[in-house]
């Protein structure tokens, strides 16, 4: 029997994690009056809690769970890796046989200009990182005074003072007084919420157009990078028109600034292929990557440095006062590396671009007819349905119904489906191993949701 069995009764373990656990993203007063949910196992797509109910688990854990939970794979290399070496840094010209394979494969895997990567625990930790290297990368090339980053409303980079500040979440701006000075945020490409009557092609060039008011604002002698997420994933799955990212490759390319694609979620698989990047035609100069990496079973993350950048360390050198102890942990880079051979041994990349994807994208989107969907979305295997509270009118999308998001969450979790609410979006993301038995039992799941939550 797995050591984290549930051997102890639902009830007392709520207690006692009420007691002495603060949850992140989480509403402590509610948690402690209602009690948290406890999951006790996973095995490919499917979660078990603590009373032995059964979820279909609709957002890969958290974004992240591409190969399925329960590879064996997995737990056996990563205790192998343990036997072997259980621990020990890359600081100092340190290295070990795992840290070098796995950057060597990511070397293969991402587009050509990325031949480094700068090791990370998480994608939070990646992106304090590409705000202190795109800073130093700048002072290293003579211009000190390039130092403002623009990100966009919305937009999620995680949770560290860098990553909260980067992102565009104003509720996370407010608790802890940031943004740090010198980010400063554009509007996101949402058509279907502030489009209004423009055309979505219309639309993608005048928010991308934003970036280069924002440069010239700020002064383009000023401003060091752009950072945005291939497709918005924590913002609600906000898929840019199509001809947002050419215009903002233009813009960046122009004033010659960093371009920096915020890959974590939209890595290893998820839009059908290896990175967002790649699917929408992308050239970064910096890629923060983690979650999908290691399919979520070990933390780890990282920073892809296009040559551009790394030749800058490299030729003018000095050390880059930046690291963390878990930066490349042989164990967690083990984890990445028998992960990535399953998604090259199973396809699971071509699965979603081909088979998985189109599958599970025809029926999802189907669910748009739905009264109270007021639009359903997916590239590869992300998708969201937007609730909307008069059906055929977009002027009311984003104007928060009330708690119909959560009330759906909460809904759908007693259907046995965990979905993801992000203000009235409802979010799936799943395993990139769903069977085309399991996305049907995910559509009727949602749709007896949606039915309910009228
Ligand atoms: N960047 C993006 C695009 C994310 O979606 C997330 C997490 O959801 C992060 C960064 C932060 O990653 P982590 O939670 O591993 O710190």
């Amino acid at each position: 029997m797995p050591a984290t069995s549930n051997i102890y009764p639902t009830k007392q373990l709520q207690e006692r994690d009420a007691a002495h656990h603060i949850h992140p993203f989480t509403d402590t007063g509610a948690l402690n009056r209602e009690g948290s949910r406890i999951i006790t196992g996973a095995e490919g797509v499917w979660l078990t809690d603590s009373d032995g109910n059964r979820y279909l688990d609709g957002m890969a854990g958290l974004w992240c769970t591409q190969v399925g939970h329960g590879r064996k794979e997995i737990a056996d290399a990563v205790y192998d890796q343990m036997r072997q070496l259980d621990y020990y840094n890359t600081f100092f010209k340190t290295s070990h046989p795992p840290a070098v394979e796995l950057a060597d494969k990511l070397a293969q895997l991402t587009p050509p200009q990325f031949n480094r990567v700068f090791y990370t625990g998480s994608g939070s930790e990646a992106n304090d990182t590409v705000f202190r290297m795109v800073r130093t990368y700048w002072d290293l090339m003579g211009e000190p005074k390039r130092k403002h980053i623009i990100g966009r409303w919305n937009g999620y980079h995680g949770s560290t003072l860098a990553g909260t500040s980067l992102g565009g979440m104003t509720a996370m701006h407010a608790q802890g007084d940031l943004p740090i000075p010198g980010v400063h945020h554009i509007a996101q490409p949402y058509w279907f919420g502030e489009g209004g009557d423009m055309s979505q092609e219309e639309f993608g060039l005048l928010t991308a157009r934003e970036l280069e008011r924002a440069i010239e604002e700020i002064g383009p002698e000023n401003v060091a990078a752009f950072i945005a997420e291939p497709i918005q994933g924590a913002g609600g799955v906000i898929i840019p028109p199509e001809t947002y990212w050419p215009e903002i490759s233009r813009i960046v390319k122009k004033f010659g600034i960093l371009l920096v694609v915020d890959e974590v979620i939209c890595g290893f698989g998820r839009l059908g292929t290896w990175f967002g990047s790649d699917y929408y035609g992308i050239e970064p100069d910096l890629m923060p990557i983690a979650k999908g990496l290691s399919s979520g079973y070990l933390p780890i993350g990282g920073v892809m440095v296009a040559d551009k950048v790394a030749n800058a360390f490299i030729e003018k050198g000095g050390e880059f006062f930046h690291g963390y102890t878990y930066s490349g942990h042989p164990a967690c880079c083990a984890a990445a590396l028998a992960n990535l051979k399953i998604m090259e041994e199973e396809k699971l990349v071509e699965r979603v671009a081909e088979d998985i994807g189109p599958y599970l994208q025809k029926s999802w989107k189907e669910l748009g007819d739905h009264p109270l969907v007021g639009e359903a979305r997916m590239v590869g295997l992300v998708g969201a349905l937007e609730l909307v509270p008069v059906k055929g009118d977009r002027s009311k999308a984003f104007t928060p119904v009330g708690d119909v998001g959560t009330l759906c969450r909460d809904i759908s979790f007693n259907n046995g489906l965990v979905m993801r609410a992000v203000r009235d979006s409802m979010i799936i993301s799943p395993p990139l191993v769903i069977s085309h038995e399991e996305a049907d039992m995910l559509v009727e799941r949602a749709t007896k949701t949606l039915d309910q939550t009228f």
